[in-house]
This record gives structure tokens, sequence and C-alpha cells, in this order.
């Protein structure tokens, strides 16, 4: 059965919800804070979102549109759901990418009814999604990860890091970046760490080829093979 996060502030509603979802037979995840949701998103990929317009820190709309930039988890169903009645915020929420719209007070049937056609109007429940660079591929749904045919063996660290390096080439990730999507905004852990992991992935991925992973002084990394620095 599928997964779906609950985005929602108001703990009542987002107890509510996990309840009559978990009666239909969903896994759920809950989120309340605007600024992880995409950590959320990307760490666990559920295959439908319910996310609330007002949101601490980051609006559902925001959201929203940062999950339609991010190439592995943009297809994902986003049902809004909001307090706002107006047309006008109906179709700010549509333009940004919302699949589905919902007003508050809903009926739960109702709620119901929308998740399940959501679910069954996306591409596939579970997306296969391959990421390419040059002779290096991951699939993301699998979690696994060749390099000119041949299987590279990442820990789960390793393998998130580059999962997101390969989301967008060419682009510096900065430290801080990587240990809040990575690790999580709770956890403490010393910048140096990333560079231990960056280590151990380099390593795997240099078996089988050049070393793509460019590291930007006093900044972060990136995977790019036009110029590599150590
Ligand atoms: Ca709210």
């Amino acid at each position: 059965m599928a997964t779906v996060l609950v985005v929602e502030d108001e703990q009542a509603l987002a107890l509510m919800l996990k309840y009559n979802l978990e009666k239909e037979g969903y896994t759920v995840l809950t989120e309340d804070r605007g600024n992880k949701v995409l950590g959320v998103v990307e760490k666990n990929a559920p295959q439908l979102i319910l996310l609330d317009w007002m949101l601490p820190e980051l609006s559902g709309v925001e959201i929203c549109k940062l999950i339609r930039s991010k190439p592995d988890i943009k297809q994902i169903p986003i049902i809004m759901l909001t307090a706002k009645g107006q047309e006008e915020d109906k179709i700010k929420g549509l333009n940004a990418g919302a699949d589905d719209y919902v007003t508050k007070p809903f009926s739960i049937p109702e709620l119901m009814a929308r998740v399940k056609a959501n679910l069954r109007r996306a591409p596939e429940i579970v997306p296969t999604k391959i990421l390419t660079y040059e002779d290096i591929q991951i699939d993301v749904v699998q979690r696994k990860v060749s390099r000119q045919g041949n299987y590279v063996h990442l820990g789960p660290t390793e393998f998130r890091l580059l999962k997101i390096l390969m989301q967008n080439p060419g682009k510096v990730f900065s430290r801080e970046y990587l240990l809040k999507t990575v690790w999580g905004n709770n956890i403490y852990v010393e910048s140096r760490t990333i560079d231990v992991h960056i280590r151990r992935l380099r390593k795997a991925l240099n078996q089988f080829g050049p070393d793509y992973i460019r590291t930007v002084r006093a900044t972060g990394y990136s995977i790019d093979k036009n110029e590599t620095i150590e």
C-alpha cells in the first residue's frame, strides 16, 4: 500500500488525517514544519503528499514549487489543503504544481476519495527513476549505483550524497545543505563528517572511472567532470 506524507501544523488535524489514512491501509508519515518537508520527501519518496497551505517557515505553495523542481520527486501527486477558499488562491496552488486542492473544512470520505483518485492518476505508484551523469547511473528507487556497467557498492549515506549531487550536476552544494538534507536538522554532525563520506564515495566510484566529484574550497561539493580540485 502507498505511503502518504501529511504536512500539517495543526496537530489535531494531522492526527485525524493519519488515523483515517491508516484505517484505509496507507502508511502515513507526518511533518509539521515547512523547511523540513523536502528532506522528508527525498528520504522517504512517498507516493502522495497532503500539503497544508499555511505552514511555519515555508508555505505550501513554496514547498510545492520546490518539489516540482526536483527531477526524482517532482511526479509525486500533491493535494493542497487550505482554509482559503478564494479562486485566486486555488489558481496559485495549481500553478505552483499541486494536482488537486481541498478546502477546509472537508469531509473525510471526500478527502479519501481524492487521495485514491490522485494515486490512480499518478503515472506509476513506484516511480522508477534513473539519474545519469556521464558513465555513472543511479537507480533512485532500487538504490543501486553502477559505473560503466559495474555495480558500485555504497553505504546509505554515500548513496544519499551521490543522489543529491546527481540531481543537479555542476551545481555546488554547500556542506550545510548536505548536512541538513542527508542527516536532517535535528542531528548534530560535524562538518568534517561529510568529508569522510565524500572520501568513501570517491573511493567506491573511482574504481571504475575518473574522479568527477569536485571539491569547492570552503564551500562544498558538486559532481562535475570538467574540474576536479582536491
Ligand atoms: Ca496550517
